[in-house]
């Protein structure tokens, strides 16, 4: 495997270096997330900014409105950004239902949604899990039932993320009850303006609202907003379930908070007045987390390079999902601990960009807890860690 870069992704990197420079608004940049996202209204202006650029969907082919990219100018693009402190776009309509509708969508399905995908003017939410219905996906009840030239869907989805904030929701829905459970999925395309759709919020640790229930009561949907085959919803869902995975890692994302908790233990001072970066044991234990995240780096870029080749990502993704996770979630662990008593003192108004009241306790610090306590969601979402490491148990081991 070739580590260095060509001189042609060195340009590509200062090209994309001085377009974030000139170009991220320090007010994008200075919002601090917690979960995926920053208030709606930046992420939407920040998002068009790309969108103009035609830099919005780099994993894309360029058909379909990409970049056209090499996977080495994708993982440039995605260090920069990190570095820069762009906010990562919301991945439901870009990473996830994008993808499926120009791989399976029809013309005309393509059409409707694919401008609004990429200009970011239509938000889409995930409707897969239901109580009852996480791991064992293939076991979800919402129905779906024929009458005419339209479905008509009851049931309810849970941990719908940002489903209040979105225009539209795709769904799997079960179309048939009588074969195996994974031949009796469809998947539908849902305007959330439909009536008989209701969500209910459910607030996170973290004091915040990214997460719903939703509920559909004779909700009728155009059999027209079915992608692909009725029954067939199960092939779809798991291609996407690949994109969801893809950058899964969250590699750039953490060498940038390495990096802050390193300019962190700089300033903050441990009980004996001493400055943490001088206390040995915290710096044993930010070392041991960069170690891990600098051989999670290395297995990343050596997985990345044999999809240049054209292989496709296999159980790799679980290697990279659980190394990622447990990465983000030490250094979040971390970085609570080198603020102390401040790590509580964020409060949810600020968080959403609410109130201007000043912070209590250095800046830096409040959103630490909130990422940390919504941080321990990574090891669930996006297929929990336990699940991962059956699928590598049978892949790899044959067990
Ligand atoms: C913050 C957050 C955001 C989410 N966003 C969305 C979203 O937008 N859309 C959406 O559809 N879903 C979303 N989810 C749901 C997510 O996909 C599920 O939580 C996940 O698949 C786990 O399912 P579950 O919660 O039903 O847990 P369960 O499946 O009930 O699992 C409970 C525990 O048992 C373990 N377990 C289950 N089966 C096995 C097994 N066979 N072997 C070993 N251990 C097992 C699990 O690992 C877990 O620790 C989100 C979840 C979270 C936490």
């Amino acid at each position: 495997m070739q580590l260095a870069l060509r001189p042609e992704d060195e340009i590509f990197r200062r090209e994309v270096r001085q377009f974030l420079k000139e170009n991220l608004p320090r007010d994008v940049a200075e919002a601090r997330a917690v979960g995926v996202s920053v208030p709606k209204l930046l992420l939407k202006r920040w998002h068009k900014t790309l969108y103009e650029k035609g830099w919005v969907a780099p994993a894309w082919p360029k058909a379909a409105g990409g970049t056209g990219w090499s996977v080495t100018q994708q993982h440039i693009f995605q260090e920069e950004c990190a570095q820069a402190n762009a906010p990562s776009l919301m991945p439901f309509g870009l990473s996830m239902v994008g993808p499926v509708i120009y791989t399976f969508g029809n013309d005309a399905q393509k059409a409707q949604h694919i401008p609004g995908i990429l200009s970011g003017d239509v938000w889409w939410c995930q409707g897969y899990s239901e109580p009852g219905s996480g791991s064992d996906l293939a076991s979800l009840k919402t129905k779906a039932v024929r009458d005419g030239d339209t479905y008509v869907v009851n049931g309810q989805k849970i941990w719908t993320s940002y489903a209040h904030e979105a225009d539209w929701i795709f769904c799997l829905v079960r179309t048939d009850d009588q074969s195996k459970p994974q031949e009796g999925i469809s998947f539908l395309l849902i305007d959330m303006k439909t009536p008989g759709i209701t969500g209910r919020p459910l607030v996170s640790i973290d004091e915040l609202h990214h997460l719903n229930e939703v509920f559909f009561e004779d909700v009728r949907v155009p059999i027209a907003n079915r992608i692909g085959e009725e029954n067939k919803g199960w092939t779809y869902a798991k291609f996407l379930l690949a994109h969801e995975r893809t950058g899964i890692a969250g590699v750039p994302q953490s060498k940038k908070a390495a990096e802050e908790l390193r300019r962190i233990a700089g300033t903050e001072r441990a009980s004996d007045g001493k400055r943490l970066a001088d206390d040995p044991d915290f710096q044993a234990a930010l070392a041991d987390i960069e170690v891990k995240l600098a051989a999670l780096e290395i297995t990343n870029l050596r997985i990345l390079a044999e999809t240049e080749k054209g292989t496709s990502v296999g159980v790799e993704a679980s290697v990279l999902k659980i190394l990622g996770t447990e990465v983000q979630q030490a250094l979040q662990t971390l970085a609570v601990e080198a603020i102390g008593y401040y790590a509580h003192a964020s409060h949810r108004e600020r968080l959403e960009g609410r109130s201007n009241a000043p912070v209590v306790g250095p800046e830096y610090g409040e959103t630490i807890f909130a990422s940390y306590g919504f941080g321990r969601a990574a090891s669930i979402y996006g297929g929990s860690n336990e699940i991962q490491r059956n699928v590598l148990a049978k892949a790899v081991l044959g067990l």
